[in-house]
């Protein structure tokens, strides 16, 4: 039990003891001549967790995505994603800005294009038509929950992408949640994309880190556009240390926060004015929404006042994410907190 409990996000989550050691003990060198021992382990161990055949260390998944994509396309080209999709919504149109791309926003049911839409949207060739550049998926999916689509969802929408020569990037900022939820081996999600990018500092609870991977060639001009970008880091080795820890110990337990995040919707479900179905909570993410003039607001001004902070997305939505400083008694005092609030509604 926390004295706050905080839903808000599973980045909140607080390095471990065993991070900190490490961190603390961590060979280093300069990184950007390629010399940090600690960053070359942890880079080794995401390409081959991901089957790649390299990886790059970025200061955020937001950072991931942009040299992922800066170093698939080429300016003036279109990217192909789902409409609620991070790099779309939350990324400061970064592709656009650096890029000088044009995004095609597709609408979808739980937030990944399916094969068809793929093959619809990629445009043809044509001297009036933009060119599609990249084609990017998001598993598992934060405006949609926390859904996640299975690795063979993943290989019909690439094979659908790859006969027409575009290459697919998988936002996977949560994906080793997707992998324990499924129970599958991350590298099945990761065979068939071009890149994909991970992070360690969100339920895997590292202070700060993604890792961008993909093949040797892309990963050499990942590292340009990273450096481009300021994001070449010197001793760097101090962070990845915290990423080892995290890969070794972070992952399987994620399947605790999925039971969290389960009973919580289940104990949500029956409380008068909110909307969600407990049935499509896949993973760590509840998203509900509140049938009530200023509902939200009441709900998360209740809450807060009763110790328990979630986070308002979008008007008349409320989020809630689960993740290691959460525990089960948090949640049932969560509940407690909904409980009240909503008994006069
Ligand atoms: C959090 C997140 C990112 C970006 O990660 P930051 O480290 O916060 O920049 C990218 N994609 C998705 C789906 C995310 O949830």
């Amino acid at each position: 039990m926390h004295d706050i409990v905080d839903l808000r996000s599973d980045t909140l989550t607080q390095p471990t003891p065993a991070m900190r050691e490490a961190m603390a003990r961590a060979q280093v060198g300069d990184d950007v001549w390629e010399e940090d021992p600690t960053v070359q382990r942890l880079e080794a161990e995401a390409a081959r967790r991901t089957g790649k055949e390299a990886a790059l260390f970025v200061t955020s998944g937001t950072q991931g995505n942009l040299v992922s994509v800066l170093a698939q396309t080429r300016h003036g080209q279109e990217i192909l994603l789902d409409r609620d999709s991070h790099i779309l919504n939350y990324e400061g149109g970064g592709a656009a800005l650096f890029g000088g791309l044009q995004t095609m926003p597709v609408a979808t049911e739980r937030g990944f294009l399916t094969a068809r839409q793929v093959r619809e949207q990629i445009r043809p060739s044509n001297i009036h038509i933009p060119v599609t550049g990249l084609v990017c998926l998001e598993n598992t999916h934060n405006r949609h929950g926390g859904s996640c689509c299975a690795p063979e969802e993943i290989e019909e929408v690439a094979a659908a992408a790859h006969a027409q020569g575009v290459p697919v990037h998988l936002d996977g900022a949560r994906l080793f949640n997707a992998a324990v939820a499924l129970g599958r081996p991350l590298a099945d999600f990761t065979r068939p994309v071009d890149s994909v990018t991970f992070c360690l500092s969100k339920g895997l609870a590292a202070p700060v880190g993604s890792l961008v991977c993909g093949s040797g060639e892309f990963i050499a001009r990942a590292r340009r556009v990273r450096k481009m970008l300021g994001g070449g880091m010197r001793q760097v080795g101090i962070l990845a240390a915290a990423g080892l820890v995290a890969l070794d110990t972070m992952v399987d337990r994620l399947a605790e926060d999925h039971d969290h995040a389960r009973r919580l919707a289940r104990g949500l479900a029956g409380l008068p004015g909110l909307q969600l179905d407990p049935g499509k909570v896949q993973t760590n993410i509840v998203i509900f929404h509140v049938d009530r003039e200023g509902g939200a607001q009441e709900l998360s001004d209740g809450c807060l006042a009763r110790k328990v902070k979630i986070h308002q997305f979008g008007p008349g939505a409320i989020r809630c994410v689960t993740h290691k400083d959460v525990d089960r008694e948090d949640i049932d005092r969560a509940l407690d907190a909904f409980r009240e609030i909503t008994k006069p509604w």
